[in-house]
C-alpha cells in the first residue's frame, strides 16, 4: 500500500492554491507564492514511498483501480492530479497546530489518538530519506521536519459523513469548520472554500483529501484525484496559444462525430507586467545611485500600482536607498501576484470547461513551443499546472506545434494584411494569426490521432464560416 506524498514536493508552488472561484483567495494564505520552507524537502527517493510495514487495520486509503491500484508504486509525476487549499486558521490555532505538530512528531505526549499517528510511519520514512539525501549530499545540519499529514473526513451539507470514520480531521461543511477535536481546535472556514468542497466531495470518483500540518502551523488540503479518461464518443477540445504581450487565445471545438461546434473562449490578456518591472528597475537604481531626477514622479507612479494613489509628502525624506529598495521589492511582489492570479484565471476555466463538458472526452491542446521556450506567461510556468489539472479531472494534455501564419485549406503561407490579420494569396481566405494557431492545434490533433472526420468536419467548418477567425 503506498501514499503518495510526491507532493510535498519544493515544485509544490506550481499547484498551491486552486481557486474555485476568485473569492476563494480570501481563505488563501496572503501572497499568491509564498515561500514555504517547511515544504522544502526533497522529494523521497524514487518514485514513492513504499510502506514498511503492511496496514495494521483496515480503513487504509484505498489505492485507485487501474493503472495506478495495485503494489506498485506509481510513477507520482504522471499518477495523480492534485488540488491544494491553504486554509487560513488564526493565531491561537496556529500555536495549538504547532504543538499538537511537536506532540505527535515526538510521540511525547503518552495520550495521543490513533487517528493523529495515521501516517506516521510514512512521516517517519520520508523524513529518513530526506535526512539520508542530505547527508549524502555532504550536509550536516537536519533537515526541517516535513508537515504532518492527517486523515480528513467530511460532514456534507445534509449531514451525511464522507471519509474515514476515524479520521483525525473533520471538516464540517454545515458548520463551515475545520475541526481536530483532540486538540479542541475548530477553525472557521469562508464560505467560498466550503462551496468549493462540496462540490469537490461529489465528483466521481471523489478525491481522496489529506490535510497537512506544517511545523509552523500552518494547514493545506490536498485532494488527489486520478479518473480513468472517458470513453466517451463527443470530442471537447480545448485549444490555447499564447502569444506573449498579446494574451492567451482559448477556443473551444467540440466534436460529436459530425459536425465540429466552434467557441471562442476567453482571451486571458496578459497583466501589465512589464510596466512593473520598468518601476521596480527604476526604483532600484534610485536606491543604487542616488539619483533624484523624476524620483517623486516615480514613487508616487510606483504607489498608483500598488493601489495607493496616495499623496507622496515629505517626498525627499521618503527616498531613502532602504525605502526605495522596500518599495521595489512590493512592486515586485506585485507583479508575482498578478501573474499568479492571470495564470489562476486561465486553469479554472479551464477546469469549468473541462466539468461542463463531462459528457465528453476533454482534451487540452496548447501550443509546445511556446510551452518550452517561453521566459513567462501561462504555458511555460502553468504547463504544470495544465498537466497536474488534466490528470485530476480525467482530461488529457496534449502539447502539439501550431503556427498561425499557414492557410489550413491550402497550406500557402499567410501574407500579413493588418496588425495579425493574415490572407491566403491562394484562396483569399483571412484570419487572426492568433485565433488560427488555436484552430490549427486542432487540425494538427486530428492528424496525430488519424481523426480523418474530425479533419474533415473543421475544414467544412471553415468553408461554412469563412470569416469566423478574424478576431
Ligand atoms: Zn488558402
Amino acid at each position: 500500500m503506498l501514499l503518495n506524498i510526491e507532493f510535498i514536493n519544493p515544485r509544490l508552488h506550481f499547484l498551491h492554491v486552486s481557486r474555485g472561484n476568485s473569492a476563494a483567495g480570501a481563505n488563501a494564505v496572503k501572497g499568491s507564492e509564498p515561500r514555504v520552507p517547511e515544504l522544502e524537502i526533497p522529494r523521497p527517493m524514487g518514485a514513492g514511498v513504499a510502506r514498511a510495514s503492511p496496514p495494521q487495520q483496515g480503513g487504509r486509503p484505498q489505492a485507485r483501480g487501474g493503472a495506478y491500484g495495485g503494489g506498485e508504486a506509481p510513477s507520482n509525476r504522471a499518477g495523480l492530479g492534485r488540488r491544494v487549499w491553504k486554509i487560513r486558521v488564526n493565531k491561537v490555532n496556529r500555536e495549538i497546530l504547532k504543538v499538537m505538530y511537536e506532540d505527535v512528531i515526538h510521540k511525547r505526549n503518552g495520550s495521543i489518538p490513533k487517528g493523529l499517528l495515521y501516517y506516521a510511519d510514512e512521516w517517519r520514512e520520508m523524513y529518513e530519506n530526506t535526512k539520508r539525501m542530505r547527508e549524502e549530499a555532504g550536509k550536516r545540519t537536519l533537515p526541517k521536519t516535513p508537515p504532518l499529514l492527517l486523515l480528513v473526513k467530511f460532514v456534507m451539507p445534509d449531514g451525511s459523513v464522507r471519509g474515514k470514520k476515524d479520521a483525525a480531521c473533520i471538516i464540517d461543511l454545515r458548520r463551515g469548520e475545520l475541526r481536530i477535536p483532540s486538540y479542541g481546535i475548530a477553525q472557521k472556514l469562508r464560505r467560498s472554500l466550503v462551496r468549493a468542497l462540496v462540490e469537490e466531495n461529489s465528483l466521481e470518483p471523489r478525491p481522496d483529501f489529506v490535510l497537512m500540518v506544517t511545523r509552523r502551523g500552518f494547514l493545506r488540503l490536498i485532494a488527489s484525484r486520478a479518473p480513468p479518461r472517458k470513453d466517451a464518443s463527443a470530442l471537447q477540445l480545448i485549444c490555447m496559444d499564447e502569444n506573449l504581450g498579446h494574451g492567451l487565445y482559448a477556443t473551444l471545438i467540440r466534436f460529436g462525430g459530425e459536425k465540429v461546434r466552434v467557441t471562442r473562449g476567453p482571451t486571458f490578456k496578459p497583466p501589465n507586467a512589464a510596466l512593473l518591472r520598468r518601476i521596480a528597475a527604476q526604483l532600484q537604481s534610485a536606491a543604487d545611485t542616488g539619483t533624484t531626477v523624476e524620483l517623486r514622479a516615480l514613487i508616487e507612479r510606483a504607489y498608483e500600482e500598488l493601489g495607493e494613489g496616495r499623496e507622496v509628502e515629505g517626498w525627499e525624506l521618503y527616498a531613502t536607498p532602504d525605502r526605495l529598495r522596500e518599495l521595489k521589492r512590493r512592486i515586485g511582489a506585485r507583479e508575482r501576484r498578478l501573474n499568479e492570479e492571470w495564470r489562476n484565471g486561465v486553469v479554472s476555466w479551464v477546469r469549468s470547461v473541462v466539468r461542463a463538458n463531462a459528457d465528453a472526452r476533454a482534451v487540452v491542446l496548447v501550443d509546445e513551443v511556446i510551452a518550452e521556450t517561453a521566459q513567462s506567461g501561462m504555458l511555460r510556468r502553468g504547463s504544470e499546472r495544465l498537466r497536474n489539472l488534466c490528470l485530476y479531472e480525467g482530461a488529457e494534455y496534449v502539447p502539439l506545434r501550431a503556427s498561425g501564419r499557414y492557410c489550413p485549406r491550402c497550406n500557402a503561407m499567410g501574407v500579413e494584411v493588418a496588425r495579425r490579420i493574415f490572407k491566403c494569396p491562394r484562396c483569399g481566405l483571412e484570419w487572426h494569426r492568433d485565433r488560427m494557431a488555436t484552430f490549427t492545434l486542432a487540425l494538427n490533433y486530428a492528424k496525430l490521432t488519424e481523426n480523418e472526420a474530425l479533419r474533415k468536419a473543421l475544414l467544412e467548418w471553415l468553408n461554412e464560416h469563412p470569416r469566423a477567425l478574424l478576431s
